[in-house]
């Protein structure tokens, strides 16, 4: 199935000179109401927002959907003066800036991106006192400083602040340089806004934005509407091509990949079963990538498949599912891969395939790569720890919080929550394992991975078999007790309870210490049965719509949407900044008869009822 490809339209938004001065809203609510839409501040939003709105200086941390443009670009609009928003996420300054100008809200940027004419044009705006939020790549900071000097700064909002980490993944120098702000404009309140929760990371932003007396928000990191579950790797694409189709059907979605090879296999793959994919990784030329990730953002229903490459910054609040074909490296990464999903709050899946492989090339990976001993031994803790959340019998969320040492309660929204994994004692067939390998490693010095000691304890007769003599093991055919499936959910088990090890470029597996009071029988070993796959939602609904919804407002739902795919089209933007998925469910739910009964749906504000109001109001009573 192939789609036109997206072009760049004119520009949406007008030139900023001359624009007229916009009237200042009085409270935080107020801007919320009017500007936005919405009818109510979520979670801290409000004592953060105050907090800064009174000169206050503030660290936010919040999940990726917790809402944390809100927290500087209100405080934006109540307080006097410019708004300055540093962001390392250049490719997407535009869509930031258009989006706010749809609401109404007078945005530019400056960023490498940009002609010197536009810049110029920017700067006449600053300087005239008509721009109310500047978005700003860090590196122009120096050179727009003198700039800068000349305005009236409201405040200035660091976005990602974990770029200032140099632990982290996505350290950025240009950050390191952020310091100055607070040197240049002591008197300007600042605001540095991540979603990495880690307390390291949270540490070091303090420290080197000289943030240490600024007010420390710290959100729970629960994204409830994020259905978590993880399966076996038996036959993970027709998996996923269920998930999409049942449960997700011409909805957005990620599909993550390890690898180049199978981010295009993959991708191929779904286009071939009439799914719209499109590759994205770092091997793609730079054009390819941002047309991908323009169709992505831009048209409704792409599944983007990609390498961990691909995500940060994606603020596109109506993704439906991630889905993980390979094992992440660990829980951090997985939770921010699969963060990106529901950030509207709407009903949505993060779905991991994982099997034994994922773990013995993991671990090749990490004895392989580069690094030393010391980086690669934090590498296997956060492999373990990851195998450890596959494995779980016990809430996913749970367990997922407790890494993020946040405390809670069995959620009711997980795998092993709606289906509870039954488990059974199984230090007998633990023990058959593992005196397997430790035969083969006493009495003939042999290394094998799981398929040939699984074969060994089924007894099969294969040419390996016999080439080794291992018919004459005494463990040879002890298993057949449980299926080939079954065993390698053992091996898998007791890989995460940490009695069997992977070793070496094959990925042998060895027994550790702790194995030895499992073979003694001092301790029993629980396992769980392997699982039927969950499919909560199928059954309710097989439309594209992420919520509940009767069939004539199902049918306004798929109206609106048609309606706003060619409203975005024709005024370059992305479809969601025309009105997001919940908005046009609110509309279908309400039937609103006319302007005053729209203008009291979450997410319509005043220049987007004016924008919009009337063709919306005709498709409802088209109906
Ligand atoms: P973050 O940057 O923390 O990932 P965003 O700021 O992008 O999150 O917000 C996520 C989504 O939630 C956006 O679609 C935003 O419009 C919406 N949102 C934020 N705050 C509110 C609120 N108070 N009421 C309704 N929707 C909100
Ligand atoms: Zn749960």
């Amino acid at each position: 199935m192939s789609t036109p490809e997206w072009e760049p339209p004119e520009d949406l938004v007008p030139p900023l000179d001359g624009e007229p001065p916009r009237s200042r809203p009085e409270t935080a609510l107020q801007a919320l109401r009017s500007v936005w839409g919405y009818d109510s501040f979520r979670g801290q939003q409000a004592e953060v927002i105050d907090t800064v709105v009174a000169g206050g200086d503030a660290i936010v941390l919040m999940p990726t959907g917790g809402g944390k443009s809100l927290c500087y670009q209100v405080p934006a609009l109540v307080r006097p003066g410019t708004g300055v928003v540093i962001s390392p996420l250049i490719a997407l300054m535009h869509d930031q800036v258009d989006a706010l100008r749809l609401l109404g809200v007078r945005a530019a940027y400056l960023n490498s991106t940009q002609d010197p004419d536009e810049r110029r044009q920017v700067e006449r705006a600053l300087l005239a006192g008509e721009v109310d939020l500047l978005y700003l790549a860090p590196e122009r900071l120096t050179a727009a400083a003198a700039l800068l000097d000349r305005c009236e700064i409201s405040l200035f909002a660091i976005d990602e602040a974990h770029c200032v980490s140099q632990w982290g993944h996505d350290f950025r120098p240009d950050y390191l340089a952020l310091s100055m702000i607070h040197e240049r404009w002591p008197q300007v309140p600042r605001v540095a806004l991540t979603a990495t929760a880690t307390t390291e990371t949270r540490r070091e932003i303090a420290e080197r934005l000289a943030l240490t007396e600024a007010r420390l928000f710290v959100a729970s990191f629960d994204r409830p509407n994020i259905q978590y579950r993880i399966v076996g790797k038996q036959d993970a694409r027709a998996g996923l091509a269920q998930l999409i189709r049942e449960e997700h059907p011409g909805a957005a979605g990620i599909v993550y990949c390890l690898s180049r090879a199978s981010v295009e296999k993959t991708a191929e793959w779904l286009g071939s079963q009439g799914i719209t994919a499109l590759p994205y990784h770092a091997g793609l030329d730079a054009g390819t990538r941002s047309r991908h990730q323009a169709r992505f953002l831009r048209e409704d229903g792409v599944v983007m498949v990609a390498t961990i490459a691909f995500g940060m910054g994606i603020d596109k609040p109506d993704v439906r599912f991630v889905a993980h074909l390979d094992l992440p490296k660990s829980v951090e990464g997985y939770y921010q891969e699969t963060g990106r999903a529901g950030r509207d709050g709407l009903p949505s899946t993060a779905w991991l395939a994982y099997g034994l492989q994922d773990v013995v090339q993991q671990r090749r990976m990490i004895v392989e790569g580069e690094g030393d001993r010391q980086r690669k031994r934090v590498q296997s803790l956060h492999l373990d720890a990851m195998l450890a959340l596959c494995e779980t019998v016990q809430c996913r969320r749970q367990q997922l919080l407790a890494y993020f040492d946040e405390p809670s309660e069995p959620c009711g929204n997980c795998d092993t929550c709606l289906a509870p994994p039954a488990t059974f004692d199984g230090t007998v067939p633990a023990q058959k394992l593992l005196s397997t390998i430790v035969r083969l490693q006493r009495e003939r010095r042999q290394s094998y991975g799981a398929g040939q000691i699984v074969d060994i304890l089924l007894g099969r007769d294969t040419e390996r078999v016999r080439r080794f003599g291992h018919e004459t093991l005494s463990t040879f055919g002890i298993g057949t007790e449980l299926s080939e499936v079954q065993w390698r959910g053992v091996v898998r088990q007791l890989l995460a309870q940490g009695l069997l090890a992977v070793q070496g470029e094959y990925g042998v597996l060895t027994i550790t210490d702790a194995a030895a009071e499992v073979l003694s029988g001092r301790r029993s070993v629980l396992l769980r049965q392997e699982q039927q796959q969950v499919r909560s939602r199928s059954a309710r609904r097989s439309r594209s719509a992420p919520v509940d919804l009767d069939q004539p407002q199902q049918a306004l739902f798929e109206r609106l949407r048609a309606w706003r795919a060619e409203t975005a089209k024709e005024q370059g933007v992305p479809a969601y900044v025309v009105f997001s998925d919940a908005t046009l469910a609110g509309i279908a739910a309400a039937q609103p008869a006319d302007q005053e009964a729209l203008r009291g749906v979450s997410g319509v504000g005043e220049a987007k009822l004016e924008r919009y109001g009337t063709a919306v109001l005709a498709l409802v009573g088209a109906g």
